[in-house]
């Protein structure tokens, strides 16, 4: 029989890492926008795998191909061989996803984590360029190998590295100085002037809306001025879309908002499907210049992850699919002004695009405490940023009308059970 949740949690309670820690249960089923503990508690999920379920838990339609193509012996894998499944995986990404956007791009599939896509495509860029340092942003978030964790802002995250992180100049991201005042300007004075002892890096990377880093979004404006500059400097952009893509912030890429054509492209989390794990680099045909075996690995193409993620971009190919994300995201975007005006004198603003969304509030305790309250009521919720001081909502995008509302009800109650 089952020891009860909290034996097996005091009892692994050294070897446990974050999420357990926050959320003492063990979890044994999930299902769409639910998803529930041993004791048989149920939970609205808006953590979503941190953009590794933008489609739920267990969608019936992607399960359903991956157990059909289990039950004809599919081959589950094949080291890097072409197989019938990843050849329709990338027929359906470029069908519905690059045609459709006017987008043309070599597909670099990758060891399956997105840090292995961020190696990836650093490794291009420097090739490419022969140039080897990279411009990297404040609260950026790429990844724990050691060239991603270079390219990330977290002190946290970097403490464990032990060794100097090379080959990165951190720049202020849009925000950085405070409202109204435009970090480009300083990137570009500092590209510009030859005392400055910034080199000309081979890219720039980012995340158009920083998950990790505190769900701060880039403006449109600022990110259409940084690809102008990284043109006009003959820098290569990178976008690092593993957590804002997939949909994630309302369309398939996050930087179509801000019409961005990025050199290169990283993809991870919800291209999988569900949650099977799968990373990927584009990059365009120009600038394909890896060597076959130069960016290898053993789980390069996992078949099963492929046929989960054709499953899933099947559902772009409906122009309904995104109407009814766009819903989605207003609602939520309406909701959380709403609590943050009722939060008044509490300094508590949203942040974030689309269902990447978090809260802040003058106090850097409260987004903590709210995701107890809210583990405690029936909803899970994770912090994010420097500090946890940002409480992150992120719904699947596929949660049914009722279920998001609830699930926001349901926050707003941890809200006023935090304060107390
Ligand atoms: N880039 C971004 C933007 C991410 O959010 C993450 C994961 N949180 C990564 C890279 C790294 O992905 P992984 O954890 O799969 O290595």
């Amino acid at each position: 029989r089952h020891a009860s949740p909290r034996a097996i949690f005091d009892e692994h309670e050294s070897a446990v890492r974050t999420y357990c820690r926050k959320f003492p249960a063990v979890f044994s089923r999930a299902l769409g926008h639910r998803i529930w503990d041993e004791e048989g508690r149920e939970y609205i999920d808006f953590l979503s795998g941190a953009g590794a379920l933008n489609y739920g838990h267990n969608h019936p339609v992607i399960k359903r191909q991956v157990i059909e193509y289990l039950e004809q012996d599919g081959i589950t894998h094949s080291m890097d061989m072409h197989t019938q499944a990843k050849r329709d995986f990338m027929q359906a990404l470029v069908d519905v996803i690059l045609k459709p956007r006017k987008l043309d791009y070599r597909i670099q599939f990758t060891g399956p984590t997105g840090s292995n896509a961020v190696e990836g495509a650093l490794k291009i860029v420097r090739k490419v360029t022969g140039r080897a340092s990279v411009i990297a942003f404040t609260n950026g978030f790429h990844g724990m190998s050691l060239g991603a964790l270079a390219a990330t802002g977290t002190a946290m995250k970097r403490a464990g590295a032990g060794l100097p992180l090379a080959h990165v100049t951190r720049m202020p991201f849009d925000g950085y100085f405070g409202e109204g005042r435009d970090t480009l300007e300083y990137v570009e004075a500092l590209l510009d002037d030859p005392g400055s002892g910034v080199e000309l890096p081979a890219a720039f990377i980012l995340e158009t809306v920083q998950g990790e880093g505190g769900v701060i979004a880039a403006s449109t404006g600022w990110l259409q001025r940084l690809q102008a500059l990284a043109r006009r400097k003959g820098i290569l952009l990178i976008v690092d879309d593993i957590q804002a893509g997939c949909g994630r912030t309302g369309t398939f890429f996050s930087f179509e908002e801000a019409g961005l054509s990025p050199d290169v492209v990283t993809l991870s989390k919800s291209i999988g499907g569900m949650g099977l794990p799968m990373a990927l680099v584009l990059v365009k045909r120009e600038l394909d210049v890896q060597q076959p075996g130069e960016h290898s690995g053993t789980f390069r193409g996992n078949n099963l992850a492929f046929v989960a993620a054709r499953a899933a971009l099947s559902f772009w190919a409906d122009p309904l699919f995104e109407k009814e994300l766009q819903l989605r995201c207003a609602l939520v975007d309406e909701r959380l002004r709403g609590i943050a005006r009722q939060e008044g004198a509490k300094g508590c603003t949203p942040r974030g695009r689309g269902l990447l969304r978090g809260l802040t509030w003058a106090d850097p305790g409260v987004a903590g405490r709210v995701s107890q309250a809210a583990f405690q009521r029936g909803l899970i919720a994770e912090t994010s940023g420097a500090h946890g001081h940002v409480l992150k909502v992120m719904p699947p995008l596929t949660i049914d009308v009722e279920a998001l509302q609830k699930g926001l009800d349901l926050l707003a109650d941890a809200i006023q059970a935090a304060h107390a």
